[in-house]
């Protein structure tokens, strides 16, 4: 049965007669606020819009007509100002005597004493205040501020195409931003990205705000939070989610909110004010935002981003639209935005129609770097919050150089980045002309350029870039990718792809490297104080060498009649190196009397990231085919210092004198041992620093396809033999680092770096 439309009903109801009347939106602002004044009993009801820098009066019952769009205040300016910029409600008695009361003579508004004022939000961005006065002294009571939060949420179709269409912005973001729509994070993959914003998981867009009967959009209320519930106990249940992680946390926490008293009362309770029930979820959600927003508290942050998934999911069950990014059509130039994004989901996305990808988390070396390296996209991370200013097909350029997001850029902003991308494609087509021409000194030095890679998609960059092989295959990735452990056939399918695809250049495969930030959804693994000097990559062997085992089985078989070449990662001792090769030798015998045929050649190397192994060479040599430097983590562990730790990121430097001796004294121990050596750590692909370590002695790196060019254009230029008389002496230094005199030497004997 239909209740009786109560005072905020029977108003929204009028509201929606007037919004269907005329197409005027002055008329129809004007006519809403007669009507809220009358409702409230409040002598001012005015209507201020964020517009072009500031906010400006639109529409005004009870203040002086003649202040309509004259009157402007900036955002944080007034109580009006301060309610924008933080998009909370302001209640107040006595207006005159808040401390952020700003005096605006042309309104007439000194006569009136009690003052309340909400957000008006659209699309998670405050687009506008609303404000009742009134000339008694008085606090409104909470159900007065409920019922012109209401008001203001439909007050918002309204108002929304005006302001999008003057170009209009959330203050904040300008204000925090110094200025236009421009946004700042941290540059991961290079490039210039163009196109459009696609929400990995878009929000679902709420347009029926008036509902016809309380009941019945309570039970449509209760029916989805039903089936909301349903479908996350569904998600723990499945079989690859029964593992503890990460994963399961973030499902855990969902539960726990689709049960939250508080959460559904609130929705309930804006429900009876006369929203439809979808109205009353983002009501809800719009105003937990503006709540939390604030906090600088990672904890809370987390908690809010879970809340607005779920509000989203909860939004898509009323709507009845599907969840996930799987629905809609891409468009051609898709700037995927996201909060985080696995690399399996990265790779779902059409790789000709994906240009560019933003997220409010993302770090140098996750996993969704990785991929998007490997697939050429710019990317930047760690822009905070952007989700909330972004809108589905809002125009965006990514600059993956600089760190920067232009949405909504204005044509010189275009005109600018159109320039920068196309002289990065002219130097892109430079290294291109470099790449038959041989990787030699200008002493006659030979280097040998290798790539790192780890999917399939990255190995048609062997032949673009005219490097002479891989020198490092992550094979994690293949795991990280999977919802699953992948079998042996599968295994061995992408192996053999691989060196399919490499023709006659070598591959080195390196065993699996898990654990630390590597993390497998599927696999069960303790929660540890500190993954990076925990239980990961060979150290696993020993309790589960069923993983080991069936991995290096698959790279034999896929190697069959051809040189297999394995590393074995996070070499600590040399008993470890051992075990994994005496592994490998049951492997083979395994396979060969079961009548396989083995590989022509198997070569087995080790990692060198552990600092332990350093001390050990000796014994380490012998025994290896080959070695190769993993300099990221060295470098970490050689200094104590998390990789990933933005504060500590500049504090040490990989060209210190103490970094650079360890190297060196690699370098002296594998000629010593006649043991080929190569560097596949990041600092490879970065001209200064392969500078300095063909400086060092050594003769074979590993990098980022894309870096193959620039560094051989730095070995073009160089002599090796007059860079290693000017840098060895400088070892002993007591200098922090030997950047700058290495940087002046460049100069001086005009070698790009
Ligand atoms: C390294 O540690 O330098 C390395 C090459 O391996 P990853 O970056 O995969 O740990
Ligand atoms: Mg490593």
């Amino acid at each position: 049965m239909a209740s009786p439309p109560s005072g905020p009903r029977l108003m929204l109801r009028r509201m929606r007669e007037i919004m269907a009347e005329t197409s005027d939106k002055q008329v129809r602002l004007d006519r809403v606020v007669v009507l809220i004044a009358n409702n409230m009993v409040a002598e001012v009801c005015s209507v201020y819009v964020v517009r072009l820098g500031g906010l400006e009066l639109y529409a005004t019952e009870g203040l002086k007509r003649h202040a309509v769009h004259l009157t402007r205040l900036r955002v944080g300016e007034g109580l009006v100002g301060r309610i924008a910029a933080e998009s909370k409600p302001l209640n107040l008695p006595e207006a005159k005597t808040h401390p952020d009361f700003a005096f605006r003579p042309e309104t007439g508004e000194e006569v009136y004493h009690s003052f309340l004022g909400v957000p008006i939000i659209h699309g998670g961005r405050t687009i506008g205040v609303l404000v009742v006065q009134n000339r008694t002294k008085r606090l409104y009571t909470e159900e007065e501020i409920e019922a012109l939060e209401t008001i203001a949420m439909v007050l918002a179709e309204i108002i929304s195409p005006e302001t999008v269409e003057n170009g209009a912005a959330d203050e904040r973001e300008v204000r925090a931003r110094g200025g236009g729509h421009h946004w700042e994070g941290v540059p991961i993959v290079t490039g210039v990205g163009f196109g459009q914003v696609v929400l990995h998981e878009p929000r679902v867009m709420v347009t029926n705000l008036i509902a016809d009967n309380v009941e019945t959009e309570t039970e449509r209320l209760d029916a989805a939070l039903g089936e909301l519930r349903f479908s996350i106990d569904r998600m723990l249940e499945r079989a690859d989610m029964v593992q503890v992680g990460e994963h399961r946390e973030v499902i855990e926490a969902y539960r726990m909110f689709a049960h939250d008293r508080g959460w559904v009362r609130r929705m309930r309770e804006a429900v009876k004010t006369g929203l439809t029930a979808e109205a009353a979820v983002e009501r809800v959600m719009n105003e937990t935002r503006a709540r939390l927003r604030g906090s600088s508290d990672a904890y809370i942050k987390d908690r809010l981003h879970d809340l607005d998934d779920l509000a989203n999911r909860l939004l898509r069950h009323l709507v009845g639209e599907d969840t996930g990014a799987e629905g809609g059509e891409l468009p051609v130039d898709a700037i995927v935005f996201a909060r985080n994004i696995g690399p399996a989901e990265l790779l779902d996305y059409s790789q000709k129609q994906l240009h560019g990808l933003v997220l409010e988390d993302g770090a140098l070396t996750g996993h969704a770097a990785i991929v998007a390296r490997a697939l050429g996209v710019p990317f930047v991370g760690r822009v905070e919050n952007i989700l909330d200013y972004v809108q589905e097909g809002d125009p965006v350029i990514v600059d993956g150089e600089t760190g920067e997001i232009h949405v909504r850029p204005s044509p010189e902003a275009v005109a600018e980045l159109k320039l920068k991308a196309d002289e990065l494609a002219q130097r892109a087509a430079t290294y291109d002309r470099l790449r038959d021409v041989a990787a030699v000194t200008r002493d006659g030095l030979q280097v040998e350029q290798l790539i790192n890679a780890g999917l399939l998609v990255d190995l048609p960059h062997l032949d673009r870039s005219g490097a002479q092989g891989v020198g490092l295959f992550r094979t994690e990735l293949q795991f990280m990718v999977a919802s699953r452990l992948p079998r042996l056939s599968k295994q061995r399918e992408l192996y053999h792809a691989v060196l399919e695809a490499a023709g006659t250049k070598p591959v080195v495969f390196r065993a699996l490297d898990i654990g630390g930030d590597k993390f497998l959804p599927y696999m069960r693994m303790e929660r540890e104080e500190n993954p990076a000097l925990g239980w990961r990559t060979i150290r696993m062997a020993a309790e589960r060498p069923a993983i080991l085992k069936v991995q290096l089985r698959a790279f034999l078989m896929a190697a069959a009649g051809r040189t297999l070449k394995v590393m074995i990662p996070f070499i600590a001792e040399v008993r470890e190196f051992e075990q994994a090769r005496d592994i490998l030798n049951q492997e083979m015998a395994f396979l060969k009397k079961h009548g396989h045929q083995l590989p022509e050649a198997v070569k087995i190397g080790a990692l060198i990231e552990v600092p332990s192994i350093l001390w050990q060479l000796d014994a380490l040599l012998p025994q290896a085919d080959f070695v190769s430097i993993g300099s990221n983590d060295l470098y970490q562990y050689l200094f104590a210092v998390d990789r990933t730790h933005p504060k500590l990121a500049q504090r040490y430097d990989e060209l210190s004198p103490s970094m650079l001796n360890t190297l060196r004294h690699i370098v002296l121990k594998c000629d010593e041992y006649g043991v080929p050596l190569t560097v596949c750590g990041e600092m490879a692909g970065m001209p200064l620093e392969a500078m300095a370590l063909i400086g060092l002695g050594f003769t074979s790196i590993s990098m980022a396809p894309n870096a193959v060019g620039p560094v051989k254009a730095m070995i073009l230029k160089l002599d090796a033999a007059n860079l290693q008389e000017y840098l060895l002496p400088l070892l002993d230094s007591s200098r922090h680092s030997l950047r700058a005199p290495l940087q002046e030497y460049a100069r001086a004997h005009d070698v790009p770096v």
